[in-house]
């Protein structure tokens, strides 16, 4: 695999390999070269063919080749928290009080726990590139728990240090044992960001700030942690308008919607993206479409929490820049992003009618879109110059077999999950399996953490 110094790497004969390109070029008999973490070269087999000598080329034949897959909402912390009883059917309010006990017993080992099974799920999923919403920190948790955690699996992880400062006392929903005292997590926000963001190109990690929501925060350290991430110059995150009560809280409590209260916060723009967004109205959407201010779509946890539909045909057709998460296991339980794109495109034509949103559409959201959101231009896209991070999905298997259209059957028919997965031009999934981990460590870590939690 060495190649004068470099590492290279070559996949060859995708039956389809989806760039993701401005035109949504889709390559027959593909294949895609690359050197020291960056694709080189990307075309038909037959044309790469003189380029491809001496490197050790992947046959990707009856497979799918895209761009990784890309996360934008997640509360891995959570994944130790799947199906709790007493939460499986409560709306949005209910289960955060039912949660919040739990979580408060989480230790820095437990989270290390819940965060490597749930980036090892992502991975094996296709993610190549997760960002992570982590806004409690009881018993000595510190972000560098969930750091530390991602570089066990390889993938690329943008965390971001969230933040609960209003708790019941206060007219908050979080406990007060949960939250914070603001001063001092704007300090914690400095100290992470100086010690592990990174600004430069393939950047493995990046980190945001991300108050939890409006309903756990004060209005000024919204305003705080917007003026601290550009001064840093790094995105910014937080949940918004993710259903009724949502909406209800902030009329009551700040006399206005939710994205106007974002807006007078200095949270919307570029480097902002907001999850959920269910509920914002027309103008909202042309407010978000007109700052390209980001969106994280996250169907299933929707679905689940009875939330409603988010507008994503008119998002879209405005311009919003829309990305897919899979959200917190406590509130979509599974974190299969293939499956969100399914879930995604779905749930449109519930709404919407059978041409509400394309298998392509979904597939594009959850690639480039959500690199774009989460201010990736390397990322995302597979062409020269874009970082190494792909997904090599089989396609003639049991589940996948009798398709018409490869890469449209990705999400009407999905596989189980990828054959191989490349980030930065690593094997972070071979033959299905983790490479930096042993699935069966994974699990076992994670279920020692559940046996403390339920202790
Ligand atoms: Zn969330």
């Amino acid at each position: 695999m060495s190649n004068g110094g470099l590492h290279s790497g070559a996949i060859i004969h995708a039956d389809v390999l989806a760039t993701m390109d401005d035109a949504g070029t889709e390559i027959a008999d593909g294949a895609l070269i690359w050197r020291d973490g960056a694709i080189v070269a990307c075309g038909p087999t037959a044309e790469l063919a003189p380029q491809l000598a001496g490197i050790e080329a992947i046959d990707a034949r009856g497979c799918v080749v895209t761009p990784g897959l890309v996360n934008t909402h997640h509360h891995l912390y959570q994944s130790l928290t799947r199906a709790v009883p007493g939460c499986q059917d409560a709306s949005l309010f209910g289960w955060l009080k039912t949660l919040y006990p739990i979580w408060a017993r989480y230790t820095p080992d437990d989270v290390f726990a819940a965060t490597r099974l749930g980036l090892a799920e992502l991975a094996l999923s296709g993610c190549t590139l997760s960002s992570d919403h982590l806004y409690l920190f009881p018993n000595g948790v510190r972000l560098e728990d969930t750091i530390a955690a991602a570089q066990t699996i390889g993938i690329r992880f943008h965390p971001t240090r969230g933040a609960m400062s209003v708790g019941e006392s206060l007219g908050g929903l979080p406990p007060d044992s949960l939250v914070e005292a603001e001063p001092a997590i704007l300090d914690d926000m400095i100290r992470v960001i100086d010690a592990f963001h990174d600004a430069g190109e393939g950047a493995m990690v990046r980190v945001g700030v991300a108050p939890c929501s409006p309903f756990s925060v004060s209005r000024e350290l919204m305003r705080d942690a917007a003026i601290l991430a550009r001064d840093k110059d790094v995105m910014m995150h937080t949940h918004l308008a993710e259903d009724a009560d949502d909406v209800r809280y902030s009329l009551e409590k700040f006399g206005c919607r939710p994205g106007d209260y974002a807006e007078s916060l200095g949270w919307t723009g570029p480097d902002v993206w907001h999850a959920h967004c269910v509920q914002l109205d027309p103008s909202e959407i042309a407010l978000f479409a007109r700052t390209r201010t980001g969106v994280a779509h996250c169907p299933c946890s929707n679905c689940r929490l009875g939330s409603g539909i988010a507008p994503v045909r008119a998002m879209l057709d405005a311009g919003v820049p829309l990305g897919l998460g899979v959200d917190g296991s406590a509130s979509s339980d599974s974190g299969h992003l293939l499956a969100e794109a399914r879930q995604a495109m779905l749930l449109q034509r519930v709404a919407g009618g059978a041409g509400a949103l394309s298998a392509r559409e979904a597939l594009r959201m959850a690639t480039r879109g959500g690199a774009e959101i989460l201010g990736r231009s390397d990322c995302g896209q597979l062409q020269p110059g874009k970082r190494a991070d792909l997904a090599i999905w089989p396609v003639a298997q049991i589940a996948s077999t009798g398709n018409w259209d490869a890469l449209a059957a990705l999400v009407f028919a999905p596989p189980a999950g990828p054959r191989d997965v490349f980030v930065e031009g690593r094997g972070v999934v071979r033959g299905g399996e983790l490479v930096l981990s042993a699935q069966t460590e994974v699990v076992a870590g994670a279920q020692a953490a559940l046996a403390r939690l339920m202790a």
